[in-house]
């Protein structure tokens, strides 16, 4: 019998908001972190997992991971395992902490990175990348392991259940083609605010000769200066000279209802909650001649009917809305999914309290019919979410090639298993029996980034003194 006897927790700080990475209208000076967490057990397994911060703040979040981790200290593995959905009410039901959320803020994406650290572990025991532990799961088990409670009005497990029952058996078609393929992936890194029209037109230029074909530009900080940059990107995108030897028209199929330019590019903006709803409108009204998809968290990530209020005045104009990174949970989902919010359903793999808070969107946004395409970048993100991607495509909605999920190319190098991408733009698909969710970090990371007195930050105050 395997126990879980503690647990370790680390506060990464990468010193991003010296480069301008990550620069938004509402996220100025980023310093990309992760709040980490190590389950230890009796035996040789150990499970990792981490949730995203911007910096200050980080340690509030690994304190209150400590508080998260402490409910399964003493617990047998193996019966955590037989019933992750259990596990994961466990994780959210101490009747005290229950009060500083509940199911939102700290102590909800807290109990994500401790949720996605018992996930790994799990699949680590198996010798599975986590993608494959769900996917090989019986449509039962992945019922049984996904957060139910509240969003029942919206799918029942019985439909849940029908709904997996009837991809069971083209499962295995699936993940032979997307680990032939990769699977669809999308650049933001060259859309930042706090870069130059140079900077972003060499980037852009950079990614189509990569292989992308859907881009996403940060907005909403200044309208002149979106719309220029929009068209230097749209310029660079649309034209058929940029595109890489040997590059193969899009499937028609997959750009519909997107605003594709020419040479089948897609581009999508992203205004990380800026404006109030009249103010959206108007705003992306007048960015219509460089073609969205979509707008990407245009107001409050709480506001269900603003988003679709924005919807149904944008549609005449061929813009969709999307949003989820900044939703806290399940129920948000759930309501945005009803009030026929949102065109694209955007999770985000450690605000949801980890893999079984998840897999209970992916289904609702499988019932609902609208694609889900990951929050990512940041750091560990892009690790984490190729895995759920992989997920939706092979077990729960069974279709890839519409969704796109995001990639950004920062600091990879920290991860025993970096999430990597194909020629023709796509996220490979991991492979690599141990590495469980990949979120694992090198040990010389954390002690040259642990804030502050991993070597970096000793080194900077020093510098400053
Ligand atoms: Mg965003």
């Amino acid at each position: 019998m395997v126990k879980i006897t503690g647990y370790e927790t680390h506060d990464v700080r990468f010193p991003t908001s010296l480069s301008g990475d990550g620069t938004d209208a509402m996220n100025t000076d980023c310093d990309y972190s992760s709040a980490y967490v190590a389950l230890k057990t009796d035996s040789e397994l150990v499970g990792y997992g981490m949730t995203f911060t911007i910096g200050r703040g980080n340690e509030i979040v690994c304190d209150a991971i400590k508080l998260v981790s402490q409910r399964l200290v003493g617990k047998d593995v193996e019966e955590l395992f037989a019933d992750m959905g259990a596990a994961w009410n466990l994780l959210t039901a101490d009747p005290q902490l229950r009060w500083i959320g509940p199911e939102k803020g700290v102590i909800h994406i807290a109990t994500g990175a401790v949720d996605n650290a018992l996930w790994d572990l799990y699949a680590r025991s198996r010798k599975k990348p986590l993608w494959k532990l769900i996917v090989d799961m019986s449509p039962e088990e992945i019922v049984r392991s996904t957060a139910f409670r509240y969003i029942t009005d919206a799918i029942t497990k019985e439909e849940a259940l029908a709904m997996l029952k009837e991809k069971q058996a083209s499962k295995a078609e699936r993940e032979a083609n997307v680990r032939e393929l990769g699977y669809p992936a999308y650049v933001t890194s060259a859309g930042w605010l706090g870069y130059t029209d140079e900077k972003v037109a060499r980037l852009t230029k950079e990614a189509v000769q990569a292989g992308f074909n859907h881009f996403k530009m940060k907005v909403g900080a200044d309208k002149a200066s979106d719309l220029r940059r929009g068209k230097i990107i749209r310029s660079v995108i649309d034209d058929p000279a940029n595109l890489p030897e040997g590059h193969k028209p899009r499937d028609p199929k997959a750009l519909e209802g997107k605003n594709a330019g020419p040479t089948g590019a897609v581009l999508m903006i992203d205004a990380n909650q800026v404006w109030d709803v009249p103010q959206a409108i108007e705003w992306v009204r007048d960015l219509e001649e460089i073609k969205p998809w979509f707008i990407e968290e245009p107001t409050a990530p709480d506001d269900i009917l603003g988003h679709a209020a924005i919807r149904t005045a944008l549609k005449p104009h061929g813009i969709g809305v999307a949003t989820g990174e900044h939703a806290h949970n399940r129920i948000v989902f759930k309501q945005l999914l009803q009030a026929g919010a949102i065109d694209v359903v955007q999770i985000d793999s450690c605000r949801l309290a980890g893999v079984s808070e998840v897999l209970a969107v992916l289904l609702m946004a499988a019932k609902f019919g609208v694609p889900v395409c990951p929050h990512a970048g940041g750091v560990g993100l892009c690790e984490y979410v190729i895995h759920l991607s992989l997920i939706d495509y092979i077990a729960v909605s069974g279709s890839m090639e519409r969704n796109v999920l995001e990639f950004v190319d920062h600091l990879h190098e920290h991860f025993l298993y970096p999430c990597s991408i194909n020629k023709q733009g796509r996220y490979n698909v991991p492979d690599i029996p141990g590495e469980g969710y990949s979120i694992e970090m090198h040990a010389k990371s954390i002690a040259e980034y642990e804030f502050p007195h991993g070597s970096y930050w000793v080194g900077a105050a020093a510098q400053k003194k």
